[in-house]
């Protein structure tokens, strides 16, 4: 049976983009390095018609599929598991930009095209596709779509979900589904589109999309502010949201923990405010301006001016131009990196109502502070769209690999009961993945997981896409 199977996916795609030997720890292993799978094969097919052909014959033996894009997903999600049986399909040769329709104010590209390229084929285009990650250099449209990434631009123009118009999809059977539509009106039946985003490889792989372009702001105007407290940052995200309106399109958290990394692994960096007393956090706003930079520095110094009498800034630098502006951003985004740098930690990617984020983030920071000792939280995330990436990293002294194996499950549990607690989720913008399945039965409710359950049984009875993840059982 395996040699048909790879006779028939051979035949599919070419003898050549069907790996099974050599190093392929690239599409083994997931991002983090969490987890390390086998795969049966990893095949790379170059257009639609071959990757339906190549489910055809996944299916025919029975075969799961893993669909990869970047594989810079961080809920391990795109990596197969242990038991060399399964096939990853990696879209990575499909990266044609399709068409740009500019009356329509879209863009049609292939699931393989990274996120990068497709921003600077809207920019050539004279357009602004406004999808921004710190992945963005080797994540894939595709799946950004299949993940329903966020990023930092949420708070002005949505998850890659509101971006989206239309979609192609190979359906676990290898049909191929042209859904392909530029419309921004059609209520004609069951919304598939939205079903098949975010639904991270588990219904069907994502072959091409058509996605939403925007005019590009005139100016765009950054600050990196110091604020007294987290109720401080919400307070000011409230007026940038009245004084700034539509012109907000960035709005980062960052605590001084988190900071005090980028300062010591990164030392050729420029931190503002970092260590200042009595400021626990800093934010990072981003204004964008359709008239004009003069008009775009004026409501930005005017916001800040509010701020400062209101008390919830206590300092801040608006970016001169848009070098300083990048290093800004700069530093903002390095968090992980240093973060990874300091050691092994504890990530979780949480989401709250905005309004509920101080009080869940002082009874939490309490909580872990008293059960156990020496933990160092490294807080920071999307605070515009109620996103904390509310990190613990193991103690000073501690052996990384040793907390993580003693204190990730009770750790976890304080944190996911506390989010359960402020009404939040377990999983903002990185999906549920194969890691966060147990999550997913304990937090979701027993009516939402029966639908699921269907939805899945439904589209993919033989559980060929992605088994495991996302749905730990059928
Ligand atoms: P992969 O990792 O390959 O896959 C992700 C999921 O989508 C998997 O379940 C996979 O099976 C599925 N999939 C992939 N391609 C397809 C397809 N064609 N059809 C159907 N399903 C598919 N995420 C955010 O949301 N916001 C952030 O700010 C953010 N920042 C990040 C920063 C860094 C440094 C890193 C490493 C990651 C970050 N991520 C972030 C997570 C990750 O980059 C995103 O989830 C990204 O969207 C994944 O794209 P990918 O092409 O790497 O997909």
């Amino acid at each position: 049976m395996t040699t048909a199977l790879l006779d028939a996916l051979r035949s599919a795609v070419g003898p050549a983009h069907v790996l099974t030997n050599g190093d392929l720890t690239a599409y083994e292993r997931d991002w983090r390095g969490r987890m390390q799978g086998k795969a049966l094969a990893v095949v790379r097919p170059a257009s639609t018609r071959e990757v339906a052909a190549v489910v055809k014959a996944c299916a025919a033996a029975g075969a799961a599929i893993i669909p990869q894009g970047g594989n810079t997903g961080l809920s391990v999600g795109s990596t197969p598991d242990a038991s060399g049986t399964q096939v990853v399909v990696s879209l990575t040769r499909m990266q044609a930009i399709r068409a740009v329709d500019a009356d329509n104010l879209t863009i049609t590209v292939e699931a393989g095209c990274i996120l990068q390229n497709l921003q600077q084929a809207a920019q050539q285009a004279g357009f602004l596709f406004p999808l921004s990650l710190a992945a963005e250099g080797s994540c894939t449209i595709g799946g950004n779509l299949g993940a329903n990434a966020g990023g930092t631009q949420v708070v002005r123009y949505g998850n890659t979900r509101e971006l989206c118009l239309g979609l192609e999809v190979v359906t676990p059977q290898g049909d191929i589904w042209d859904g392909l539509t530029g419309l921004r009106k059609d209520n004609t039946g069951y919304d598939l589109r939205n079903l098949f985003i975010g639904s991270e490889g588990t219904l069907g792989i994502i072959t091409a999309a058509t996605m939403k372009l925007f005019p590009q702001p005139v100016a765009r105007l950054t600050a990196f502010a110091a604020v007294p407290s987290m109720e401080a940052a919400v307070r000011l995200l409230g007026l940038a949201h009245r004084h700034l309106s539509a012109g907000l399109t960035g709005f980062e958290v960052m605590g001084q923990f988190a900071l005090s990394l980028v300062v010591k692994h990164m030392p050729q960096l420029r931190v503002p405010f970092a260590g200042m007393d009595g400021a626990p956090y800093c934010v990072l706003l981003e204004n964008s301006d359709s008239e004009s930079e003069e008009h775009a520095r004026q409501r930005f110094e005017s916001l800040l001016e509010l701020a400062f009498e209101d008390s919830c800034v206590l300092d801040a630098v608006v970016a001169e131009n848009l070098t300083q502006a990048h290093d800004l951003w700069h530093v903002r985004e390095s968090i992980p990196l240093a973060q990874a740098q300091e050691g092994l930690n504890i990530k979780h990617d949480i989401s709250l109502p905005t309004s509920r984020i101080p009080a869940f983030v002082e009874h939490t920071d309490a909580l872990l502070q008293r059960e156990i000792a020496g933990v160092r939280l490294v807080n920071f995330g999307h605070l515009g769209d109620g996103n904390l990436h509310y990190n613990v990293q193991a103690p000073a002294d501690a052996d990384g690999k040793a907390f993580l194996r003693e204190q990730e499950p009770r750790v976890n549990a304080l944190v996911y009961e506390a989010v359960a607690q402020f009404g939040g989720s377990f999983s903002a913008e990185h999906g549920v993945g194969q890691l966060k399945t147990a999550q997913l039965e304990r937090y979701e409710s027993p009516v939402a997981l029966t639908m699921m359950r269907a939805i899945k049984q439904a589209l993919d009875p033989q559980n060929l896409m992605n088994p495991g993840c996302v749905l730990a059982t059928n």
